[in-house]
């Protein structure tokens, strides 16, 4: 799949490498720019804040987490309360689990942990690319998921506005990705498992408290009552069911 760069659209994007070690900096701009996407280098996270305001028009972040001036978990966190939803993919040396939990938690939308292999970086770009546009429907056609109505809240995935007791919900990329995955499975159970697989990209993930975290701050967006939920409902410790109508009164 995906050979001709031509017909894929998310092979021109452009991918923002933050990463201080100067050759596997080097390795990765080059094999992103074999791939057919441009690529832009910043070895600090000075320099990729400019890098930010200076090419607005980038589409990903590939973001190391031990930088000289600071840690990709923090750098991440400031994106995200600034409003910026580029997807970002976070470079760790560390494999351990609450390493990757911490960098999901800043809002990181995946991980890969050094040393990795070069197909699973580029399959993961391609997956964070295509995450991106299946949120910006390019038809009419295809975007019968473009918004979410339930209760109070109407989600625009297209353009990312949010809507809650008619006041503007600011929502990051995993909520936006996490409300979209609810959307297509309503009225299933969904564990904690599926959800981490599905929606972070998590396989055989550790034990987490990252979905339940989530799940509060949908509740405190979305809910009436966020302490007695009717649209997302747990499941006996299992996982959780979305119930867009609302939870019929007992
Ligand atoms: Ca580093």
């Amino acid at each position: 799949m995906n050979l001709s760069n031509e017909s894929a659209p998310e092979t021109r994007a452009t991918v923002l490498v933050v990463e201080d070690e100067a050759h596997l900096a080097a390795g990765l701009k080059l094999n992103l720019e074999l791939e057919g996407y441009r690529a832009v280098h910043a070895r600090t996270i000075r320099e990729a804040a400019s890098q930010l305001v200076e090419a607005p028009a980038i589409d990903l972040i590939l973001l190391d987490v031990m930088l000289p001036d600071g840690d990709g978990y923090s750098f991440c966190q400031q994106l995200r309360d600034s409003g910026h939803y580029i997807p970002v993919i976070m470079l760790t040396a560390r494999s351990a689990a609450e390493e990757r939990v911490r960098g999901l938690d800043s809002g990181a939308d995946d991980y890969l942990a050094k040393p990795f292999a070069l197909p699973e970086l580029l399959a993961r770009v391609r997956s964070a690319l295509r995450r991106r546009h299946w949120q910006k429907p390019a038809t009419a056609a295809e975007s019968a998921l473009g918004t979410l109505s339930f209760g109070n809240a109407r989600i625009d995935f297209d353009t990312h506005e949010a809507i809650a007791f008619n006041k503007p919900v600011r929502l990051t990329q995993l909520e936006l990705d996490l409300l979209f995955y609810f959307a297509q499975n309503p009225r299933r159970v969904l564990t904690r498992e599926e959800l981490l697989e599905k929606v972070w990209k998590l396989h055989n993930a550790p034990n987490t408290r990252s979905v339940d975290n989530f799940i509060v701050r949908l509740r405190k967006y979305f809910e009436p009552h966020p302490d007695k939920p009717v649209h997302f409902l747990s499941h006996r410790g299992s996982g959780y069911k979305f119930v867009p109508d609302g939870k019929a009164a007992p």
